[in-house]
């Protein structure tokens, strides 16, 4: 019995590796691993816990596969993607599971109820990174065990592979090919008000919320370069990068689109809270004293993410908002909205206003 399932599993393990190492996208891959290891495991749910730099819970993915009767009558096997917005707390047991799992480095189980729920560390490098977790009626096999390590040991070099490549090298920050490849599932996404995503659709699924798009760029910083050099330039894009990394929310995605520019995406119930949000950075850039420069400030213009917009509108409309406080003096945030009540920008075209 035994040999024959792992005859069976081994070609099907590998052609799973296969499917997750063609696919080019860290998040994409996160749901790819918990896709190959259910049915692996023999569960129907399995979840990923994922950390971010500080230890801190940064994304939850469910994921549920089920055999459900279809209005045609039809039974077919239906996966559900969850993916929980990042602020969300772990359910107690999980967290006092996960906590082990950190702690000692390997993998924990805990029981509950009839069943049992096993978590197995993600690592990054040296540090846990977050968890792999599964509930079963059953202890892990030794043979599982190795499964288990082996195809998270490839997804974890793997992940860290599309991490670097998505990455600034200077400030760590997500990069504009990032960016660019990140449209179109947010796009998608935010079509999608529902918290249940069908499988392959995307980022998160978040209740519905709207998104802000801010283009930010720091004012004045060819001068921070030619008064003192491309060095000290770099440690103050750094230490932009990370003023704005503590500033903005954990959930908010910030990248950096070009030299001394960035682009932030947030979600806010409404524009007010939105403009909170991005002042908030203003300030936090306007008040730190940073080495040599001293004194340093940023101009924002952001507008709000339209998903019948194409992105680059959308951009396009962030960066004129920024272009006209940089006109007006620098060290603003401008609303494309505002601007166009304002009587500063034309009414959006037909075609687009049609949306509001
Ligand atoms: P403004 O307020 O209008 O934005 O003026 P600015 O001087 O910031 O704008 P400009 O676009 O003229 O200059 C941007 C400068 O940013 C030019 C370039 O030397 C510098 N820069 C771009 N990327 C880097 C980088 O990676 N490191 C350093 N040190 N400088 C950079
Ligand atoms: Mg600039
Ligand atoms: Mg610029």
């Amino acid at each position: 019995m035994l040999s024959s399932t792992s005859q069976v599993q081994v070609p099907g393990l590998l052609g799973k590796l296969g499917v997750m190492t063609s696919i080019r996208d860290t998040e994409l891959l996160e749901q790819s691993l918990l896709r190959s290891l259910g049915p692996l495991l023999g569960v129907l749910d399995t979840s990923l816990y994922r950390l971010d730099d500080n230890q801190k819970l940064a994304r939850v993915i469910h994921y549920h596969r089920s055999r459900e009767v279809e209005g045609d009558g039809m039974a077919r096997m239906v996966e559900r993607i969850e993916i929980v917005a990042q602020r969300s707390q772990m359910p107690p047991d999980i967290f006092a599971l996960t906590e082990n799992v950190r702690l000692l480095g390997k993998p924990c189980t805990r029981k509950h109820e009839n069943l049992l729920k096993i978590a197995y560390p993600l690592f990054g490098g040296d540090e846990v990174c977050g968890y792999f977790v599964f509930t079963r009626d059953r202890e892990v096999a030794p043979n599982e065990d190795a499964t288990i390590r082996g195809v998270l040991e490839v997804f974890s070099n793997y992940y860290a592979l599309l991490d670097v490549s998505q990455r600034d090298r200077l400030t760590g920050l997500l990069n504009r090919q990032a960016l660019e490849n990140n449209f179109d599932r947010i796009w998608t996404a935010m079509m999608r008000p529902d918290s249940f995503t069908e499988t392959d659709i995307g980022r998160r699924s978040q209740p519905p919320g709207r998104y802000w798009l801010a283009v930010i760029d720091i004012d004045h910083f060819k001068a921070v370069n030619d008064n003192y050099g491309h060095m000290v330039g770099d440690e103050v894009l750094l230490l932009v990068a990370r003023l704005m990394q503590t500033t903005f929310r954990a959930g908010d995605l910030i990248y950096r689109y070009g030299g001394e520019e960035f682009v932030a995406i947030i979600a806010a119930e409404n524009d007010a809270l939105a403009r909170n949000v991005f002042e908030r950075v203003r300030l936090a850039i306007e008040a730190h004293s940073f080495p040599r420069v001293e004194h340093l400030t940023i101009s924002i213009g952001y507008a709000e993410v339209d998903p019948n917009l194409l992105p680059l509108e959308v951009l396009s409309r962030a960066d004129r908002s920024l272009y006209r406080a940089k006109q007006d003096g620098r060290n603003l945030v401008y609303d494309f909205q505002e601007l166009v009540e304002r009587g500063i920008f034309p009414n959006p075209s037909y075609g687009e206003t049609e949306l509001f």
